[in-house]
């Protein structure tokens, strides 16, 4: 039996990653869910799966759940806030933790994984963007194995020959990655109509359905620009090595194209239980509870180049990997300070990439020499937001 900690497991990944655990109960077995404020959805995952730990937020969450479970005649320990993220990642008989906890928040717990050398399925694509290299020397120091959980990336990741073999993608022959996305719903939206962009049409993606704050970096396409940086780091790929293509379908999750001129693209039905169960079962296939992808009604597969001009925020992201050093880092913090902004109605939506560009332009990039350098970038950007954001507010009223 393979023992994991899910976190973030009251998530969109988290979720989905329970429902493949389900089907292999013979091979998985539940040492820890987390979560940061659903008490609810984790009792009922806890009365389910019955984890040895449970972690939530807040002491007064943590008390709630303990209670509930113990009503309910479950053993389960409830540990609260960082510790208790860290204890779940870290815990020496869990072999694989699933990294879905959202934003600068997973950085911590995920490292704590990886310090720990488990097999680490990473959906929290942003404490790659925030500490790539750190966070790579880690993997390697430690010995942990890296797995991506990301559609583009498990795709780019079958694509490329196994790992074991893998040096660099020049020596694997590989000429580019292509790195898909669908363009999110305001593909077609003229770039004049963005100030009127409500927080639920922006969390409403055509094609796939997930937590708030990476459904409204899909409709900025700034979670394109996190996965470009995320993918350089995965895959040691220089940004020329990368082009973004849009794909408005979401059959193909992305494609390498080799020196000789074969393409190869991974598909299927956009549905990220088939990037989870791909690194749940690996390096073996396992089988996902996901439709078959019908070719005989696929009516059309579109590609085109993204418009940089109209999705400022790819065009920052971009720019901050070649700035390198903790440019990644504050392009993050400003990102996720602008969307809690824009979801809580004070920012517009056109309003993100002006919060972002207006800290990326100030900002003098410094290499950072450990995670707390990480932390104190995150810290040092999102104040600098917060303050851009302000006075925004302060201007529109
Ligand atoms: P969700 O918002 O749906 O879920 C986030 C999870 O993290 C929840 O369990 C939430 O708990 C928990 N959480 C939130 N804030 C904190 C915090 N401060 N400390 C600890 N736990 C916290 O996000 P998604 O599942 O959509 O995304 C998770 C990660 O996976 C992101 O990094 C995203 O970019 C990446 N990803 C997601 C995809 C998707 O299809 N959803 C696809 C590819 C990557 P609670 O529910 O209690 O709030």
């Amino acid at each position: 039996m393979e023992s994991v900690t899910v976190l973030g497991s009251t998530g969109s990944i988290g979720v989905n990653t329970l429902d493949v655990i389900r089907l292999h109960s013979d091979r998985f077995q539940v040492f820890a869910l987390t979560a940061f404020s659903q008490v609810d959805l984790l009792l009922q995952q806890c009365l389910e799966f019955k984890p040895v730990l449970a972690v939530i937020d807040g002491s007064r969450n943590a008390i709630d759940l303990q209670k509930k479970l113990h009503n309910r005649g479950l053993k389960t320990q409830v540990l609260e806030g960082s510790e208790g993220y860290r204890a779940a990642a870290s815990e020496a008989s869990v072999s694989t933790v699933v990294a879905a906890i959202v934003g600068a928040a997973g950085l911590e717990p995920t490292m704590a994984a990886v310090r720990s050398g488990k097999k680490i399925l990473l959906a929290n694509k942003e404490s790659l963007v925030m500490a790539g290299k750190l966070f790579l020397k880690e993997v390697l120091r430690y010995n942990a194995k890296l797995l991506p959980v990301d559609s583009e990336h498990n795709a780019i990741f079958q694509c490329l020959p196994s790992s074991d073999s893998f040096k660099s993608l020049s020596q694997a022959g590989v000429r580019r990655i292509l790195l898909t996305g669908s363009g999110g719903p305001f593909r077609q939206l003229p770039a004049s109509e963005f100030d009127k962009v409500t927080p639920q049409q922006a969390c409403q993606h055509p094609n796939w359905s997930m937590g708030a704050k990476i459904s409204v970096d899909s409709a900025t396409m700034m979670n394109k620009g996190l996965e470009y940086i995320e993918a350089c780091w995965l895959f040691n790929a220089a940004p020329s090595q990368i082009q973004i293509v849009l794909h408005p379908q979401s059959i193909v999750h992305s494609m390498v194209e080799y020196v000789d001129g074969s393409v190869l693209a991974q598909m299927g039905v956009p549905d990220m239980r088939t990037p989870i169960a791909n690194c749940l079962g690996w390096p073996e296939r396992i089988a996902a509870p996901v439709q078959a992808l019908d070719f005989t009604q696929l009516m059309q597969m579109e590609f085109s180049a993204p418009d940089e001009e109209k999705f400022r925020c790819l065009a920052l992201a971009k720019s901050a990997m070649e700035v390198g050093r903790d440019a990644p880092a504050a392009l993050n913090a400003a990102n996720e300070e602008a969307v809690a902004a824009f979801l809580n109605s004070q920012l517009s939506f056109a309003g993100i990439a002006e919060v972002v560009d207006a800290v990326m332009q100030s900002w003098h990039a410094g290499e950072p020499s450990d995670i707390d350098a990480v932390k104190h970038a995150d810290k040092r950007a999102r104040s600098q937001a917060i303050n851009v954001i302000s006075a925004k507010v302060q201007q529109a009223g």
